[in-house]
């Protein structure tokens, strides 16, 4: 991949906060355009609420085709008070779910590096904290998210289920981000107990012996997991893990950074389009107000220009000029003391004057 051709990114800024904070990103990424050469076009398209709003669907097919024929997609956050009555007929998370879908995502990227400006907004101790990088990688398409669901009145059950294509496409992609980072994979599961955890681990140990054999294979039980993670979350390097640990052990890891307005997320497939949002959600609290913390959807362009665009250097740009700002003191509300906070528009404008 090449900086001399134009990439196209399709925005969804969805709902709440996600229009401030993807605008937020897109001045970035048009800024570092601008200074490093690599050619962005971007359209805007409707989902979650607004799209329901618009046109009563949540995910409109024409949002999902210009996802498709986009080379990487920026989304906000869905979702919101407005939308939540449990009758309604269509919710804005469903969008996101079919989008996913749609676009054959299923390995979702959290990495998290605490920064030193940050660790005082964190409930950890700082000393356990400095040096921290970790890299969690979730399943993102099976699981008991996805089996089947029986109701009675006196009865329910949520099936689990796993087959080993789709355990080895993850244990790839994890163990070929361990090699490009420490040599070091930490495979989560609950083989004492979980027949899709034997499966799991028996899969893992059998690829990475085969392709990987230079990267370092640890298992831990997901219990004991959620525990070191807290307690030694330095000596964690990349995570690989099905769905529902995933979700849990990845809110737990974004404790650690200090606030979720500064954690991204990527999510990808074998096709050729990504999908990066911040991890947080559409925080109906604070939307409208201009507040919002911009560095979760800032570092989400950041890995678009790594993952989907080949464009390393350039991401590394925009994280470094991310550090330099929140070591300069551009801090918003959710990390800032009383008083010293600054709004979106100025945190926007300290990165984007910290890039060379
Ligand atoms: P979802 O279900 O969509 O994940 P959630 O219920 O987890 O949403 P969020 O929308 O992520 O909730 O918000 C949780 C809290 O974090 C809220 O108080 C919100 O204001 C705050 N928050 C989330 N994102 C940011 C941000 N970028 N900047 C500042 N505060 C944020
Ligand atoms: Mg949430």
């Amino acid at each position: 991949m090449s900086a001399s051709r134009t990439h196209h990114i399709a925005v969804l800024p969805g709902d709440g906060i996600g229009p401030e904070v993807t605008a937020a990103a897109v001045a970035v990424l048009r800024a570092g355009a601008e200074r490093h050469g690599y050619r962005i076009e971007v359209s805007e398209h409707l989902v979650g609420g607004a799209a329901i709003d618009a046109t009563g669907e949540p995910l409109p097919a024409e949002t999902l085709a210009a996802c498709r024929a986009a080379d990487a997609v920026l989304l906000g956050a869905v979702g919101g008070p407005k939308w939540s009555d449990p009758g309604a007929r269509a919710r804005p998370e469903q969008g996101l779910l079919a989008l996913r879908q749609g676009l054959g995502l299923y390995a979702n990227l959290r990495p998290v590096r605490p920064h030193p400006a940050a660790l005082g907004a964190s409930p950890i101790k700082p000393h356990l904290l400095a040096g921290v990088d970790l890299l969690v990688v979730r399943e993102l398409t099976g699981g008991i998210y996805f089996g089947a669901r029986e109701r009675s009145a006196t009865h329910a059950s949520d099936l689990c289920t796993y087959s080993v294509e789709e355990i080895e496409r993850i244990v790839r992609r994890a163990g070929a981000l361990a090699r490009e980072r420490r040599g070091y994979l930490v495979s989560v599961d609950k083989a004492n107990v979980l027949e899709t955890s034997r499966l799991w681990r028996e899969t893992a140990t059998r690829v990475m012996r085969e392709e990987f054999p230079d990267v370092r294979l640890e298992h831990q039980l997901v219990d004991a997991m959620a525990m070191h993670l807290i307690a030694r979350p330095r000596e964690y390097d990349v995570i690989v893990t099905e769905n529902m640990f995933g979700d849990i052990l990845t809110d737990e890891a974004s404790m650690l950074a200090g606030s979720l307005g500064l954690l991204p997320s990527a999510s990808l497939g074998d096709g050729r389009v990504g999908l990066y949002e911040p991890i947080h959600g559409s925080a109906p609290d604070i939307a409208g107000r201009g507040v919002a913390n911009p560095f979760a959807a800032i570092a989400s362009a950041a890995l678009l220009l790594r993952h989907s665009l080949g464009l390393e250097d350039e991401a590394a740009c925009i994280e470094q000029a991310m550090a330099r700002a929140l070591d300069a003191g551009a801090l918003t509300a959710d990390l800032a003391g009383p008083g010293t906070a600054i709004d979106t528009a100025a945190a926007t404008r300290a990165v984007i004057a910290a890039l060379d």
